[in-house]
């Protein structure tokens, strides 16, 4: 790229800075809390008609049939595709434009935008309609400096991510919408930072164990046989005999914070014992004991080995305690993803954070899942990354904010990494 194409570029949207504004804000402005999935409809027509205008193609596809798909909450994710003069790669930046519930904490309306102190509140500004518009201003841009641009640039904007993405990217994927030879690269605008550069994520298991028991009354426990007991007696392997060792695991994967670089295991809930009936509790033993684990995953790991160690667990229970039976159920999965940080979306969004902050970019995975695990697993689309405006440590807190100088340094970065993976040269 020349010092004259960059300089245009950064010029540009430097002058943009109060139209980005107003962007987010009208984005954020949308509702589209999820569940149930409010509002995305006129949130992706919004979208889809301003990049209409500018010249793409847009397309809406509404993942019917996928959860909590109905007339009154349609799944309608956009697709804006711009096709250059001559042949050469997509650069593709996918969004996602659910949010989550506002929830409580709040001293400022979660939906109307407010700006103040060089930032937007509102949920969903940092996770992620902050990302969102930082990403239109940088494709624009790139298209009003009359660069020269082989290949395509798109857009999408797509639902559900905060539930899994069955709605959005995973059923787009499964449709082709993230494959070669459609795409080549992808930017994710999550909010990981102005100036880190985010590869991949760990993996996920999510299971329940059930103990079982038998019932009888509580004056004569002897009679029965407490579920509840059984659990404790899980717990107690899981606290002297998993934790320890997944503590001692360490992954090469960057992951921040860094007490996610070891394997991690939270208890989600436990349930045991009869529910209480006007807030008296039942005289009774329990049959039944319920326990919900979240694990995640280090890239080194392998997810059958990793519910072979919870099983042999429970099956050293079977063969030592009286009475012990369980049940082990899986709920959701999702394999660890890494792309190369050598990989060409890595390598120009890195050189262009350097050239924007005048500082080098650090490379981290993310300790929870986000899409990208489509865009690999399905899509198999392997030079894919997220970078975005936006602390990470504020999604999904009470009064959510994006800070409006990160929202155009990442829009200038995009728009330069954009252009060296369009033109093909650093
Ligand atoms: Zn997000």
């Amino acid at each position: 790229m020349t010092r004259d194409t960059t300089e245009n570029l950064l010029q540009i949207i430097e002058a943009r800075r109060e139209e980005l504004v107003e962007l987010a804000r009208a984005l954020i402005r949308f509702p589209t809390i999820n569940p149930p999935g409010e509002a995305y409809q006129p949130c992706a027509e919004f979208i889809g008609r301003r990049l209409s205008d500018r010249g793409f193609a847009v397309n809406y596809v509404r993942a019917a049939g996928t959860p909590g798909d109905t007339e009154r909450y349609p799944r309608i994710n956009v697709i804006a595709r711009r096709e250059g003069s001559v042949a050469g790669p997509c650069v593709h930046f996918n969004s996602h434009i659910d949010v989550v519930q506002s929830g409580a904490g709040w001293t400022l309306d979660p939906f109307a935008a407010v700006p103040g102190d060089g930032k937007i509140y509102g949920r969903g500004a940092c996770d992620m309609k902050g990302g969102l518009a930082a990403s239109i201003i940088a494709v624009e841009a790139l298209i009003d400096s009359g660069a020269q641009l082989p290949g395509t640039l798109e857009i999408s904007g797509t639902v559900d991510e905060e539930s899994g993405g069955y709605g959005g990217v995973h059923y787009l994927a499964q449709r082709g919408w993230f494959s070669a030879p459609r795409v080549d690269h992808v930017i994710i605008p999550e909010p990981l930072n102005v100036d880190r550069v985010c590869i991949g994520h760990r993996g996920v298991w999510w299971a329940e164990v059930e103990t079982h028991g038998r019932m009888a009354h509580g004056s004569m426990p002897f009679l029965g046989d407490c579920a509840v007991r059984h659990m404790n007696a899980f717990i107690d392997r899981l606290e002297r005999e998993l934790y320890p060792k997944l503590a001692a695991r360490r992954t090469d994967m960057p992951v921040v914070p860094s007490g996610a670089r070891h394997s991690t295991m939270n208890i989600n809930s436990i349930h045991g014992g009869q529910a209480e009936t006007s807030g008296f509790p039942a005289p009774c033993v329990p049959d039944s004991c319920r326990l919900v684990i979240d694990r995640r995953l280090l890239i080194e790991e392998n997810m059958d080995c990793v519910k072979d160690e919870v099983r042999a667990l429970l099956e050293q229970l079977v063969a030592e305690r009286a009475g012990f039976a369980y049940e082990l159920r899986d709920i959701f999965e999702v394999q660890p993803t890494m792309a190369d940080r050598d990989g060409p979306v890595a390598r120009s969004t890195a050189a262009a954070i350097q050239r924007v902050l005048g500082r080098a970019a650090e490379f981290v995975c993310s300790p929870g899942t986000y899409d990208q695990k489509h865009i690999d697993r399905i899509g198999k689309l392997r030079d894919c990354i997220a970078y975005g405006p936006g602390i990470l440590d504020l999604a999904h807190q009470p009064d959510e904010y994006v800070l409006i100088d990160d929202m155009v340094n990442s829009a200038k970065v995009m728009a330069l990494s954009a252009h060296t993976l369009l033109v093909g040269s650093a």
